[in-house]
């Protein structure tokens, strides 16, 4: 211990000199010599502490006083003997903190520690502690210094002007603070005190109210830190500062209240938008109602053409408020998001094909890209999905002129997110409006003279509904050049992981597939997809590019062109191949946009088997690829991709004649999305007109229309035909909407080849094009889906006779009736598509017991409007919701009431 100790003492920064009883010095350490450099020839051991004494008081006196300077050596050496002596010494490079103590064999040591340093810290800190007392007082702190043994409370000038108080004592006790504190605060301060005694929270803060001098309680921020402790714990001293908060805390309690009184005025606003948006649509439904009806009277073309105005101005104003009303539940926080599995190819296919047609009139490509690799099947809201991409790409369709517009889907990686991007080469935006569109009711061109229309709404529900999901809304664009709006959702892919393989036969691989298609970005997507699939593809960008390929490689069983091309399109190409010997074999694939009338006859001699409709979906192609290889389905294909698409040469040009504007753009749209042309007669008049110009393949005739009726044209049409063996026999379905017994026989025997009661549904249409056009099927009765309600005889017949059941039956079915049909309109109005979905679906079980076919034709539209989030179709149905229901009612009310018996 001892070797250890004696080597470090001399690296401690103090001198130590021991003496033995005698006054001799028996031990130093090398400090001694390097403190005391003027004595360091005589400090040995075995000198008297006198001596040593002597030596250095001499070395640093300049005078010849030797008087003095023995009485200096006697003083200093007899303050050297005493018993735990201290004293500071100066000496000129340093200052010494000197203690002396007598040992216990008669002897002493003395510790010289070098205190220059701590001198430093002592001044430093004393200077701080001064400037700290300036700032204290100039920035309104008060100190306080609580000795709480004795219960001495000190405090600052600035502490007692804070309180209004004049200063009448240096001492105080805690009676200054404990009588002031409000009385709702004195616990605080009294627990924060004992946690802090406790060791737990030594130091604290809290925000108390004092009462000031003037009478008013002021709010002060109180911080203290307990300083000492006594030995059992108790507090012995705190030391801390007093603020005065009063502003902050005023300024906190009014932004409080206006936020309060903002959040109220908003919620305010939103609910009245919600109920105004409902009082006015019960009004609008009215003028839709009334207007439909009226244009299905006798009117004059101007009458006619002001009713269809008053009708659409209608219709948009619907969806404005449809809109508004959407918004007003995004900010009131009332959209809840549905989880449900969807297969997201199909559900893509449904949103982008409505808008094909509008592209192809624009002449854009409106493109869809799907990574392999995202699944097939996800969990999520697909009908906010669905509303957020309608709007985006209606946009982007909106503001683009030309090029195109792309819908990518894509996986980000290592991040289980999918990536949403829509892209489109229109107008653009400007910078600094980038920001602002997200904001409601902002346009780009704001300008009262705008040339687009909107509410400005969409791009902010939409953002707030990708928010809902967990992604954020944003956009990149270039004026000019166009713009991308993009958002990535973390869609937990389903635990239905039905993703089929889309890997053709073995036999297959390998095989090349020339693709022609003007547009890059479309041929890069087929050729992502060919060779997803295991093909080789080849793409070139124009009709001459190709025709110089095949001549130095013609190998190409299969051939895809892209109908509309510059220079040479799809059809002359397509012409000039299939007349090479080499391409005999080959299998043709148009590649069309949907609303292009296809000659189908021409293109079957011209050896085109199929035509697909862009955007053209993988499995689509994949199905079409492997029967035209072997003429027959894959089997790993879901069977729901053959219908409603075309999958093989049928695309017919039709023409619709109805006068009714909604049954109308019904047919249009259905017979569009089942990849025909359609044009549209107002009349019987019009249809002869427009037969005079164009050769259609089929007309669909309703029988009752204003000028001439469909049996009238018919009539004329047929009488035609025989006139001029040349004609070739028009193929005319009829369309009727009061179809009573017979209606069927009646059009049959008048020249008509097919028959279609309305409502018409897509699937009745596709049947009925598809029999009449190649006559496979006979025709057979159908179910009577115009029939509103059932005779007794009929409906007793459902029953097997059983007249009590039937009366039982119908009596619980109309007791629960009206308020099923309310919930229907409640849920309608205040677009609540899930439950409309559920209430529609309910009701149309019940009521297909009760014969009431059309109500159940109707509800399963309901259903399906509200299932694509058709709001202006919904609007359109539940028109005629409540006299179908109403008459129904009466019916059955009447079988329950006169006690039928059979
Ligand atoms: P609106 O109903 O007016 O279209 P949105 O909220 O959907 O409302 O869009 C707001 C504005 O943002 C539009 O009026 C338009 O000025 C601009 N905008 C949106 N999408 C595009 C786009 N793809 N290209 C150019 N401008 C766009």
């Amino acid at each position: 211990m001892t070797e250890l100790l004696t080597p470090a003492l001399d690296h401690l920064n103090a001198a130590i000199l021991v003496y033995d009883a005698d006054d001799r010095l028996i031990a130093f350490n090398q400090k001694a010599i390097e403190f005391y450099p003027e004595v360091k020839d005589v400090l040995k051991v075995g000198i008297t502490l006198h001596d040593l004494v002597a030596s250095f008081i001499s070395a640093g006196y300049i005078s010849d006083d030797t008087e003095n300077r023995q009485s200096l050596i006697d003083a200093m050496a007899k303050r050297s003997r005493l018993d735990s002596h201290y004293e500071v010494r100066q000496l000129p490079d340093r200052k010494l903190f000197i203690q002396i103590s007598h040992t216990p064999d008669g002897g002493r040591v003395s510790l010289h520690t070098d205190i220059t340093r701590y001198s430093e810290v002592l001044n430093s800190r004393k200077q701080l502690h001064e400037d700290f007392l300036l700032i204290a007082e100039s920035t309104h702190i008060g100190i306080w210094d609580w000795n709480a043994r004795e219960d001495i409370l000190q405090v600052s000038d600035i502490f007692l002007a804070l309180l209004g108080y004049p200063r009448i004592a240096w001492n105080y006790s805690s009676n200054l603070l404990a009588a002031l504190t409000h009385p709702d605060d004195r616990e605080t301060v009294t627990n924060l005190l004992h946690a802090a005694s406790n060791q737990r929270l030594p130091i604290f803060d809290c925000e108390i109210r004092i009462l000031h001098f003037d009478g008013h309680y002021r709010w002060m921020l109180l911080s203290g830190q307990i300083s000492s402790l006594t030995i059992e714990g108790k507090i012995e001293r705190v030391i801390g500062t007093m603020q005065d908060i009063t502003n902050r805390k005023e300024a906190e309690a009014f932004s409080r209240q206006s936020a309060a009184a903002a959040q109220a005025a908003n919620e305010a606003k939103s609910l009245f938008l919600a109920n105004m948006s409902h009082e006015i649509r019960t009004p609008m439904n009215g003028i839709l109602g009334m207007a439909q009806l009226c244009l299905d009277t006798k009117l004059t073309h101007e009458q006619h053409d002001y009713i269809t105005m008053v009708y659409n101005s209608a219709r948009s104003l619907l969806h404005i408020i449809d809109d508004i009303l959407d918004f007003s539940k995004v900010e009131a926080g009332k959209i809840v998001l549905n989880e449900e599995d969807f297969e997201l190819r199909p559900f893509i296919q449904e949103i982008i094909r409505p808008f094909m047609p509008g592209a192809t009139e624009k002449n854009i490509e409106l493109l869809v890209d799907i990574s392999q690799d995202v699944p097939q099947m996800l969990r999520g809201d697909n009908l906010r999905l669905r509303q957020v991409l309608n709007n985006l790409v209606s946009n982007a369709l909106k503001f683009t002129h030309h090029g195109e517009i792309l819908l990518k889907i894509s996986l980000v990686p290592h991040n289980d997110r999918l990536l949403f991007l829509v892209h489109d080469t229109g107008i653009g935006i400007p910078d600094e409006k980038q920001k602002l569109i997200f904001e409601s009711f902002s346009q780009v061109d704001a300008s009262t003279t705008r040339k687009y229309g909107g509410t400005g709404l969409g791009l902010t529900i939409s953002a707030r509904l990708v928010e809902m999901m967990e992604g954020k809304l944003v956009v990149e664009s270039v004026p000019g050049e166009g713009s991308t709006f993009s958002f990535t959702l973390p869609f937990p892919f389903s635990c239905h992981t039905d993703v089929r393989s889309l890997v053709l036969p073995a036999e297959l691989l390998g095989t090349q597939v020339l693709v022609v298609d003007d547009n890059a970005t479309n041929l890069r997507l087929m050729k992502d997809m060919l060779r997803n699939m295991g093909l080789r593809p080849i793409t070139v960008s124009s009709g001459a590019l190709a025709l110089s390929l095949v001549e130095s490689n013609s190998d190409f069983p299969l051939i895809m062109l892209d109908v509309q091309m510059p220079d040479m399109d799809g059809v002359s190409l397509a012409t000039t191949l299939s007349a090479m010997p080499a391409f005999h074999n080959s299998t043709f694939i148009m590649l069309s946009s949907m609303g292009r009338a296809m000659d189908s006859t021409a293109l079957t001699a011209l050896g085109v088997s199929y035509v697909l409709s862009k955007p053209i979906a993988q499995s689509e192609l994949f199905n079409i690829i492997v029967k035209s290889f072997t003429g027959k389905h894959c089997p790993a294909l879901p069977e729901e991709l053959a219908t409603p698409q075309p999958d093989s040469l049928d695309a017919y040009r039709i023409l619709l004649a109805e006068d009714n504007l909604v049954n109308q753009k019904l047919a249009v749209n259905f017979l569009n999305k089942l990849g025909h042309q359609c044009d549209v007669a107002n009349n019987g008049m019009e249809v002869l007109e427009k037969l005079d110009e164009t050769d259609y393949d089929l007309i669909f005739m309703d029988l009752q229309m204003p000028e001439m009726d469909g049996g009238k044209a018919t009539q004329i049409i047929r009488d035609m035909e025989s006139h001029q063996p040349a004609l070739q026999h028009h193929i005319i379905i009829a369309l009727t909407a009061h179809a009573m017994q017979g209606d069927r026989e009646y059009c049959l025997q008048h020249g008509f080849d097919g028959y279609l009661a309305k409502p018409i549904t897509m699937k009745a249409l596709q049947q009925e094009i598809h029999r009449v056009m190649t006559q496979e099927q006979k025709l057979t009765p159908l179910p009577d889906p115009t029939r509103e309600t059932m005779d007794e005889q009929t409906l007793l017949q459902r029953f097997y006779g059983d007249t009590a059941l039937m009366k039982e039956l119908s009596g619980i079915f109309i007791q629960r009736f009206p308020d099923s049909i309310a919930t229907l309109h409640t849920a309608i109005n205040e677009r609540e598509l899930q439950t409309v979905q559920q209430e529609a679906h309910k009701l149309r079980g019940e009521s297909s017991n009760f014969g009431c076919d059309k109500l159940v034709a109707l509800l399963q539209q309901i259903e399906h409007a509200a299932r694509q989030h058709d709001l202006t179709q919904l609007d359109e149905l539940a028109i005629e919701l409540k006299p179908l229901s109403f008459r129904l009612l009466k019916s059955l009310q009447t079988i329950v009431d006169n006690g039928y018996t059979g």
